[in-house]
């Protein structure tokens, strides 16, 4: 059985998907919730939250004690391409909240940069109509 190998790590965390942080308050609040123990947050193409927390019905052996009663979620579980079971990379993935102060300053900085580009290429591009409105073409 699969979980005598990896001591069933599939039973031993929630994930809660997330919306993209955006705002202040999205930072503020994710710093927050890292800013806990046992908290991680990743992106798969989708953001989410885990929490690492064992399932209170895992038993000592590492087996399911209500496996007929259990939910839709863990039967829905594909082992076969289990995240332990292999190397998963997560495109990003935070484990402390100092790492993601990073990776948001850093977000903040590409945006700033990207906003003063945008601005500067539409106040050249202003200029450059109003010389030729100027020469009268
Ligand atoms: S499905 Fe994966 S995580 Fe769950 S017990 Fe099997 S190998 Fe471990
Ligand atoms: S209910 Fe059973 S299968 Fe589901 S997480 Fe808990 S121990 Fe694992």
């Amino acid at each position: 059985m699969c979980q005598e190998e990896c001591g069933a790590r599939c039973c031993r965390y929630i994930t809660v998907i997330l919306p993209p942080p955006r705002t202040k308050a999205d930072y503020d609040e994710w710093s927050w919730f890292l800013a806990h123990e046992n908290i991680a947050i990743y992106f798969t193409g989708q953001w989410h939250m885990e929490v690492r927390t064992k399932c209170r019905y895992l038993d000592e052996k590492n087996r399911c004690a209500i496996y007929e009663r259990r939910p839709d979620v863990c039967r829905e579980y594909d082992v076969e391409s289990c995240e332990f079971s292999g190397d998963t990379e997560h495109k990003l993935h935070f484990e402390t909240k100092e790492e993601f102060d990073r990776w948001w300053e850093e977000k903040r900085r590409r945006e700033r940069a990207r906003r003063k580009r945008r601005a500067q290429a539409a106040k050249a591009k202003k200029k450059k109509t109003a010389a030729r409105k100027a020469k009268g073409g």
